[in-house]
């Protein structure tokens, strides 16, 4: 690889259906004369030249949703993937059906034919122009949320912008936060609403035309599941269910007796320390200084790396008017260099996001020599791993980005606010699988589903006086449901394996982080199952295993 430019300066050429045709021809003549090693390498420079380029696109949209520019290249971009998908649909069809199976699979490392057996049942060119709809669709939802424009405090806000209030230790604020961000959803609850209908019609339809009976097979074939399926993650939601909402709510209770709360509302749920939510100890810069010295003093390797973020300029972590909501790692695959963006908003969120994109893009970044783009990145419950352990490991370190005096409270607070996430995060989960079980249903119909499951995920939810989530419009907050579906058990799943390494960090942190590297360095070269075993962690599809950390848990938010 060679020398990484500064992010600046990054440009990949724009590639178009000739090039791709040409690209993809070029490929095949090579296989044509039998040179399998030499068709696989130009695949694989392609690919990656192909996904840096997309990637690019994407995040100049999300740094400014209101460039004409950047969302004209992105809608390109969108036009583009489906012809993109369709070579390498064709091609992996053609690499599958090759006789000499015990060489293809030498020369790929095996576990990439499983992934592509999976991908060519995804797509056919009849669902083309569906997937373009659906890039579009999902686009509309992120700049919808992005306009957000809210008067909070002397200030007008995006939806990031009310984090600081939403956790306000005065309840007047923190109400007055969340009615806004639920007024602002009343407001666009209509079009939101017909987004979704579209879009659930759509992937329905998609999947009706690939032969499958509804979506939920094609959503799990699209996130490369080849290990586990619907019963196995409808057995982890019900263990959910039995050992994490009854100490949740007990949780709660305490908090609510602590503070001396008549009732817990929804706007006291983000007020997780009586004395105040730890707050990072300063601006976006100050965090960036501090992190220089937390991970050095963590490990060498995590160190150097953070520092080439930094100076290679690969994040965006302030918050700004017109930039999309939410944090993400992306990648440049053909310069091995991963890129972090995030809105920092001056409360703890600030650390959990950033420790935990570091954490995949760290991954991304020890992934970098593995032999083909397919392992660059694991599945995401896999990835999340990565991100969700590192927002643990670096537990011991917390006086740093928060005060030696907080670190204990930021600690138990990250804890808990993790526990919590548990039932909200199999609710959304468990929502989509019956809004795909029935496309038909009408709006109305989706609003009483969220509001069934809250039910049983989130018994403790009391929404007071505010209208819009109190029938059913919480979701409509949750991008993944509408740009990622049946993404959000992965975080599920993979918080069961970051309490473990939680665990084992406690007992013995230089074990833990090496273990955590080893499993960085390994990508996506194994299924999610296969990767767990392989870091000795347990299954979280395995009785008791989730039980088992929760306990730990739970032992330490007592004491
Ligand atoms: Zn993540």
């Amino acid at each position: 690889m060679n020398a990484i430019p500064n992010f600046s300066d990054l440009a990949f050429p724009q590639p178009t259906r000739e090039s791709l045709a040409d690209d993809y021809a070029a490929i095949g003549a090579l296989l044509d004369a039998g040179d399998l090693a030499a068709a696989l390498a130009a695949w694989d420079g392609q690919r990656r030249a192909y996904d840096s380029w997309a990637s690019l696109v994407h995040l100049r949209f999300s740094q400014d949703t209101t460039s004409a520019a950047a969302k004209a290249a992105r809608e390109y971009a969108d036009v583009l993937s489906p012809v993109a998908t369709a070579h390498e649909t064709t091609l992996k069809r053609r690499l599958l059906a090759l006789p000499d199976r015990a060489a293809l699979e030498a020369a790929t490392g095996g576990f990439a034919l499983r992934l592509w057996e999976m991908d060519i049942t995804t797509f056919e060119p009849a669902i083309a122009t569906d997937l373009e709809e659906e890039s579009r669709l999902g686009a509309r939802y992120t700049e919808i949320l992005a306009s957000a424009k809210l008067e909070i405090g002397g200030q007008v806000v995006n939806l990031s912008g009310l984090a600081p209030y939403a956790e306000d230790p005065d309840r007047a604020v923190r109400h007055q936060a969340e009615a806004l961000r639920w007024g602002f959803f009343a407001d666009h609850g209509a079009e939101l609403d017909a987004i979704y209908d579209d879009l659930v019609r759509l992937r329905h339809g998609m999947a009706r035309k690939l032969g499958f009976e509804s979506y939920i097979p094609l959503g799990y074939r699209r996130m490369r599941r080849t290990d586990y399926d619907d019963a196995d993650v409808a057995r982890y939601r019900d263990e959910v269910a039995t050992h994490v909402v009854p100490l949740v709510a007990r949780l709660l209770e305490r908090r609510r007796r602590e503070q001396g709360w008549d009732v817990l509302r929804y706007w006291d749920e983000a007020l997780v320390d009586p004395a105040g939510n730890p707050k990072p100890i300063g601006d976006h810069d100050t965090l960036c200084v501090q992190a220089r010295t937390m991970f050095d003093r963590m490990d060498p390797r995590l160190g150097a790396f953070w520092r080439f973020m930094e100076e290679g300029g690969f994040t965006d972590l302030k918050n700004r008017p017109g930039k999309a909501g939410g944090g993400f790692c992306t990648s440049f695959p053909s310069l091995g260099a991963p890129f972090i963006f995030a809105n920092f908003n001056g409360t703890h969120h600030d650390i959990g996001v950033f420790t935990h994109e570091m954490g995949h893009a760290f991954q991304n970044w020890e992934s970098r020599f593995q032999p083909g783009i397919d392992y660059l990145w694991p599945t995401m419950e896999a990835a999340e791993i990565h991100s969700m352990s590192l927002e643990f490991l670096t537990h011991p370190h917390m006086g740093r980005l928060v005060g030696e005096s907080a670190a204990e409270r930021f600690r138990r607070m990250h804890l808990e606010t993790s526990l919590a996430f548990l039932p909200y995060g199999v609710c959304v989960d468990h929502f989509q699988h019956e809004v795909y079980a029935k496309p038909e249903a009408t709006p109305a119909e989706r609003h009483a589903i969220w509001q069934r499951l809250e039910r049983r995920y989130m018994p403790w939810t009391d929404y007071g006086d505010l209208a819009y989530p109190a029938i059913g419009g919480r979701w409509q907050a949750k991008a993944h449901i509408y740009r990622s579906p049946f993404y959000y058990i992965d975080y599920t799943l993979a918080l069961c394996c970051a309490l473990q390494f939680w665990v084992r960090s406690r007992q013995d942190p230089a074990g833990a982080l090496a273990d955590y590297v080893a499993l960085c360095g390994r990508g996506g070269s194994a299924p999610f199952t296969g990767l767990v075993a392989s870091a000795g962690l347990a299954s979280p599809f395995a009785p008791g295993a989730l039980e088992a950390v929760v306990r730990e848990a739970e032992a330490v938010l007592a004491s």
